[in-house]
C-alpha cells in the first residue's frame, strides 16, 4: 500500500504502475504542457516534471510509496530535497542538448508522430509540416547593409533599458530588454534594413520532413534529425526531434516483440475444433487451426510462432502472435431437457455420482438458484432510503436534499 498518490494522480496512472507505463504518461503530458505549446501551463509542467521526477527513480519511488511528498521533501532520498528543473528533465528525457551545450545551441522543436500499429508492422515513410525559423540568407542573418549598422540610440548599445519603478516608498530600478532593437544594441536606418526579414534576421519557413518509420519501431521511440530546429544568428541550431505515438489497434495488442488478441469461440468450437481467418497487419490471412481432439478451454493462451511484430533493425525476426480465448456458452433452453440427457452421456462423467433416488429428502434443504443482478439489488436499497425521507418529513422534519 503506498501512503499517497499524488504523484501518480498528477500522471494519470495507477500506483502500480510500471516504468513503461510512467513514461508513457509523462510523454504525453509533457509534451502536452510545455511551455512552448501551452505559455500558460507552467505550473501544470513543474508538477508533472517533479512528479516523473520521483516516481521514474526506483529509490525515489519507494520513499515516497512509504512516506508520502513529505519524505521527500524532507530529503529521505540522500541526494537532498531539491528537485531539478522542469526543462532539464523534459531536455533529458527527449534527449535535448543538456545544459552544457545551452547557450551555444538553439532549443530542440519535439513534435508527435501519431501512427497505426500497420505502419509500425510494415515500416512506412511520412512527411511532416513544420514551421521554423531560418537565417535570412538575403543579409546573411546580420538584418541590414553590412556596412551601415548603427549604435541603437535607445539603449546606447546595451540591448537593455533600464526603468525605475515606485514601490511603496521604495524606488526600484527594472532592466528589460532593448524593444527598439529587440536586444540587439544596433539597429538600421529605415533605407538600410534587410527588406527580406526587416532586420529581424530570422524568416519563418515551412519545412517539409519525410520520416522513415522502419519495421518494428515502437511506441515512444524518437527518430532525430540533427540541427533542423529553429536557427538563430550565432546559434547552432537544435534538433527537430519526433516521437511517435501508436493509435490503439482494434484487434491487436503489442507487448514489445509480441501481439496479442483475443479470439471468442463458440462452446462447439472450444470443444469439437475449429478453423478461423485472422487477418495480419500486413493483409494476409492466417488461418488458425485446432488440434483435433484437443478441446480450448475459457482463458487459455495459445500462440503462433514468427507472427508478432517483426524486430527493430531485424526485420526478418518476429515475436509471437499470443491469441487469448474466450468461449461463449449457449443461452437459457438451447436444448429440450431429453436431450441433455442424451448430451450427456458425451460429457465427461460428474465428480460425485449421488443418485438423487436414494438421497434423504429430509436431510437436505433445497437451495435455488436464482440471477445475481448486484445493479438491481442496489436499486431496491434507494427506493427504501426515499421511503425513509418521506416518512420523516412528514414527521415534522424538513431534509433539503433535492
Ligand atoms: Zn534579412
Ligand atoms: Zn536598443
Amino acid at each position: 500500500m503506498v501512503k499517497e498518490t499524488g504523484f501518480y494522480d498528477m500522471l494519470g496512472v495507477k500506483s502500480s504502475a510500471s516504468a513503461e507505463e510512467l513514461k508513457k504518461a509523462y510523454r504525453k503530458l509533457a509534451l502536452k504542457y510545455h511551455p512552448d505549446k501551452n505559455p500558460t501551463e507552467g505550473e501544470k509542467f513543474k508538477q508533472i516534471s517533479q512528479a516523473y521526477e520521483i516516481l521514474s527513480d526506483t529509490q525515489k519511488r519507494e520513499v515516497y510509496d512509504r512516506g508520502g511528498e513529505k519524505a521527500i521533501k524532507e530529503g529521505g532520498t540522500g541526494g537532498g530535497g531539491g528537485f531539478t528543473s522542469p526543462m532539464d528533465i523534459f531536455d533529458m528525457f527527449f534527449g535535448g542538448g543538456g545544459r552544457m551545450h545551452r547557450e551555444r545551441k538553439g532549443k530542440n522543436m519535439v513534435h508527435t508522430l501519431s501512427v497505426s500499429l500497420e505502419e509500425l508492422y510494415n515500416g512506412s515513410t511520412r512527411k511532416l509540416c513544420l514551421q521554423k525559423n531560418i537565417i535570412c540568407d538575403r543579409c546573411e542573418g546580420r538584418g541590414g547593409r553590412k556596412e551601415a549598422v548603427e549604435m541603437c540610440p535607445c539603449c546606447q548599445g546595451t540591448g537593455v533599458q533600464v526603468q525605475f519603478k515606485i514601490l511603496g516608498s521604495m524606488l526600484q530600478q527594472v532592466s528589460t530588454i532593448c524593444m527598439a532593437c529587440h536586444g540587439q544594441g544596433q539597429r538600421f536606418s529605415q533605407k538600410d534594413k534587410c527588406k527580406a526579414c526587416g532586420a529581424r534576421k530570422i524568416l519563418r519557413q515551412k519545412k517539409s520532413l519525410e520520416v522513415h518509420i522502419d519495421r518494428g519501431m515502437k511506441d515512444g521511440q524518437k527518430i532525430i534529425f540533427h540541427g533542423e530546429g529553429d536557427q538563430e544568428p550565432g546559434l547552432e541550431p537544435g534538433d527537430v526531434i519526433i516521437v511517435l505515438d501508436q493509435r490503439t489497434h482494434p484487434v491487436f495488442n503489442r507487448e514489445g516483440e509480441h501481439l496479442t488478441m483475443s479470439m471468442e469461440l463458440q462452446l462447439v468450437e472450444a470443444l469439437c475444433g475449429f478453423r478461423k481467418p485472422v487477418q495480419t497487419l500486413d493483409n494476409r490471412t492466417l488461418l488458425i487451426t485446432s488440434h483435433p481432439g484437443e478441446p480450448i478451454r475459457p482463458g487459455s493462451r495459445k500462440c503462433i510462432i514468427n507472427e508478432g511484430m517483426p524486430l527493430h533493425r531485424q526485420p526478418f525476426e518476429k515475436g509471437r502472435l499470443i491469441i487469448v480465448f474466450t468461449v461463449v456458452f449457449p443461452e437459457k433452453n438451447f436444448l429440450p431437457l431429453n436431450n441433455l440427457k442424451v448430451l450427456e452421456r458425451y460429457l465427461p462423467g460428474r465428480m460425485e455420482e449421488e443418485d438423487s433416488e436414494s438421497m434423504d429428502d429430509d436431510l437436505y434443504i433445497y437451495a435455488d438458484l436464482e440471477d445475481c443482478d448486484l445493479s438491481r439489488e442496489r436499486r431496491r436499497h434507494r427506493v427504501h432510503d426515499v421511503e425513509d425521507e418521506d416518512f420523516h418529513s412528514r414527521g415534522g422534519i424538513q431534509c433539503q436534499t433535492s
